[in-house]
Formats: C-alpha cells, structure tokens, sequence
C-alpha cells in the first residue's frame, strides 16, 4: 500500500485524478461486465495465451474513455498547426528511431535531431551542440515549464530539437517521464510549452504458480516483482507463516493491476485478488475500495497477531519441518520456535502491546518480551541487538530488535515464544483471535465485488488446467 500510494504521488495531479477515475471505472466495469469486456474475452485467444506462458489476460481491460485512438507510430502531428503541440506519442513511447516515426516528423519539421545527455551535459552545451543560438536557450530557459525540467536533465536522457527550413529552431521535446513529455514550439519568435500526458490504462492480469522450491523463485517465474511478492506475503502474513509453514505443492493465484500508457507498459500495480492453498488449507484475499484486504467472505486478512515474527525472506531451507534444533542438534520439540537466519535480521512485534521485560542473561542473551493483553504474551531471544526499552508500547510489525546469537546457542536465530493464558502454545497452528469484518453497509457491494474477482480467478484457472 506504501508503494502505491508512493507511486500514485509521483503522478501529476491531473493523473493523480484520472487514475481514480479509472480505479472506479475498473471496479464498475467489473461489477457489470460490459459487452466489450465480453468480447475481449472472446477475442482472447489459447494461442495468445500460451504464449505468455502463464500469465494471460483477464477479461477486465478497458481503455481510458476519454482517449483518442492513436494507432501505434501515428502522430497527430498537422502542418496546419492546430494541435501543434499534442504530438508526443510517438516520441515519448520511446520510438524516437523507428523510421515511421522519422519520416512522420521530418514531413513537419526538415531537421529533427535526437540528443543524448552525456555525463556532465548541461542543457547549454546540448543546446549549443544543437547548433542553437544563447538567445534561444535563454529564452527558452526563461519559460516555466522549461526551467522547471529541462534544468534536472540528466545522463542517458534525450532532448529532441526540430528545425526547419532555415534552420531555426522550432520544436523542443523531452521526456520528462513515461507518462508525460515537455514540448516547447517556437513560431515566429513565440514560444509556446506545455506538458503532454499519455493516458495511463489499467489492464488487469492474472498469474499463477505452484510451489516446487520456494515461494520467491515461484513468485519470480510468475512474472511478480518483488513489492508485488512482499505485498502477497504481507496480505497473508496473518494466516500464513511465509518463514516456515511453505510446503512444496502449496499453490497461488493472483488477480493484479498493470499499468500502460499508450500500450507501453509501465509497472504491475496492486493485487486485487490473490487465493493461496497452504498444506491444503486455501486462504483468499480481495482488495477492497478503501484499500484494505480481506478474505472473500469479507473477514479482514489483519489480526491481532503475525503468524511470523521475520520476514519469510531472510529464512533459510523453507521445507524443513524437522530442521535439527540449532543448540542441541536434535530434531525435538521445545517450547518456541526456531528461526535461522542472517544475524541483524529485523524482528518484528507479532502484535501491538507493551514490553514487560526487555534485558540480557547468560541463557537468553538479549531477550525481549511483550505483553499484549490479559491473555497473550510473547517472547523473542538471543538478539543481536534490543530496540526497545522495558515499560515501551510497540505496534504490530514494528521491529523491536535484531536476530542474533546472544545467550546459550550455538547458531544465530531467533527463539520465539507464543504464551497463551501462561501456556506455552504453537503460534503457527494456533487459532488466533477473530479479525473484525467489513462492515455492514459495505457488505453487499463487497459481495459482488469478492464475486465478480473470485469467478474471475476460478475461470483463469480452469483454463491454464486445460492447457497443461
Ligand atoms: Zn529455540
């Protein structure tokens, strides 16, 4: 969610505007599937699916209303200057030396010549490789828009400068981002610039992998980035022990969000649907409009606990269930749970609550314990380092020190102790409490919604079954 909302700042506003308008367009169009998403559905063919191997599209694309339909390498580009400066297509879709694009703009411009930031370039000596006058960069560089980007160019990026006949200078163009170009024209020594926006599109994908080594590496081979793993991993976080509960044959499949702009891809955005089967135990996540996930009952997926207390990412050997305990050698039962790991490992509070004892001893080493209620309290040892203080309150997830091989170990881990009414008891197995639903006036439309994205998953599914 960091990332997204991180992502979806970096936008300009007005596309900060237009993705909501589409995020709602998207959940609409799912909720009532229009006669193009049932044509596209029809016109998706095995052969294209095959051979995206297992990612295929799912059913919900759509295109930004509002958009005219440029074919790809068509400009806009008119000599009768009435859109002079809406051409950016086939620059910034990153054609700049596809031929069809050339000859496009040399039939408006004679002289268009691409310029490549080099290490230590300032936008003046570009400018005068260019063959521009100081009177053009400066004027230029006194236009906003222009200060404001073409001053930050940096190494690796292109400006294309356009001439005509007598060669002066008529056009600027940068690429300030993948979305959005600066054009600046100059028309009998007036300058006009602005800033072109390629509508973002919201294509919605499916994938789905099976277990055979680890989790990551299957995630990787279905075409998921790694905040896309993480983002998996955290929805089920409550359910699931992602460190050591993974079996081989343990299965997922995802419903997520890619993002083009003028049919170049840009990046893999939110998952809105994901089921995971875990030793036969399947778990299931929708991701709701007030950006929350929850199973497809409307159960929230966050808990009063984490089933683990270390990211599955820093755990070694993941299909071990009868690793030898790290003191003693011996495959045997004890009191907590044993995570190896890397020392400096962070360690996180499984739940929100308040360190009763945080010190060191010769058994435990650093040692921290926290007291979550009347009924819950855990305990975390052999710490590299402590991050909290006796007397402290923590949140879920917040990392309270660091995994170490403080005390009686022989090997770095992390003990870990789930105490329920001062029992000892398997926090991995362990029914914890119940999480809070959605609430009740959003249930109907959360219904359809967890309906719509679940059939969707099924379907995709039984097709790449059919395939295999
Ligand atoms: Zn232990």
């Amino acid at each position: 969610m960091g990332k997204v909302i991180t992502l979806f700042k970096l936008l300009p506003k007005k596309h900060q505007i237009l993705l909501s308008i589409l995020s709602v367009i998207t959940m609409i169009t799912m909720l009532l599937p229009s006669e193009e998403a049932q044509a596209s559905r029809q016109t998706t063919s095995i052969d294209d699916q095959a051979q995206i191997n297992t990612r295929y599209d799912v059913p919900l694309a759509f295109r930004s209303p509002e958009r005219p339909e440029l074919l790809e390498g068509q400009t806009d580009n008119a000599p009768t200057n009435a859109t002079p400066l809406s051409s950016t297509d086939a620059l910034a879709a990153g054609d700049a030396n596809n031929p069809a694009t050339e000859s496009l703009e040399s039939a408006h411009h004679r002289d268009v010549e691409h310029f490549n930031v080099k290490n230590g370039d300032t936008l003046a000596a570009v400018f005068d490789r260019a063959g521009l006058t100081s009177k053009d960069v400066y004027e230029i560089t006194q236009l906003p828009l222009a200060k404001q980007n073409l001053l930050k160019i940096m190494p690796g990026e292109e400006i294309v400068i356009s001439k005509d006949i007598n060669g002066d200078l008529t056009e600027v163009r940068y690429r300030v981002n993948a979305i959005s170009t600066l054009i600046i024209t100059k028309n009998q020594n007036q300058y006009q610039e602005k800033i072109s926006e390629k509508d973002v599109e919201i294509r919605s994908h499916f994938t789905s992998a099976k277990i055979k080594s680890n989790f990551w590496n299957a995630a990787v081979d279905a075409g998921m980035n790694a905040n896309q793993i993480m983002q998996l991993s955290t929805v089920f976080g409550w359910d699931i022990d992602f460190a050591l509960d993974l079996r081989e044959g343990d299965s997922f499949a995802i419903i997520y969000e890619q993002e083009y702009a003028d049919g170049e891809f840009l990046r893999n955005g939110n998952i809105l649907a994901a089921e995971f089967v875990n030793q036969d135990e399947r778990y299931t996540a929708i991701r709701y409009t007030d950006g929350n996930y929850y199973s497809e009952n409307g159960t929230s997926m966050r808990k009063a606990f984490l089933r683990s207390p270390v990211d599955f990412k820093y755990v070694s050997s993941n299909f071990n269930p009868r690793r030898l305990h790290p003191v003693t050698g011996q495959v045997k039962a004890h009191r907590g749970v044993d995570y190896v790991a890397a020392i400096g490992t962070p360690i996180k509070a499984a739940g929100s609550g308040r360190v009763i004892e945080a010190g060191y001893n010769q058994f435990n080493g650093n040692y921290v314990f926290i007291k979550h209620n009347d009924t819950y309290t855990t305990k975390y040892l052999h710490l590299t380092k402590r991050n909290v203080s006796k007397g402290a309150s923590v949140k879920q997830g917040q990392i309270i020190g660091t995994l170490g091989k403080t005390g009686r170990v022989t090997g770095a881990h992390l003990h870990y102790e789930f105490i329920v009414n001062g029992v000892h008891r398997n926090p991995r197995t362990i029914t914890l409490p119940k999480a809070e639903s959605i609430a009740r006036k959003e249930k109907n439309q959360f219904d359809t919604l967890s309906q719509q994205l679940m059939t969707t998953l099924s379907q995709n599914k039984q097709t790449q079954l059919a395939m295999q």
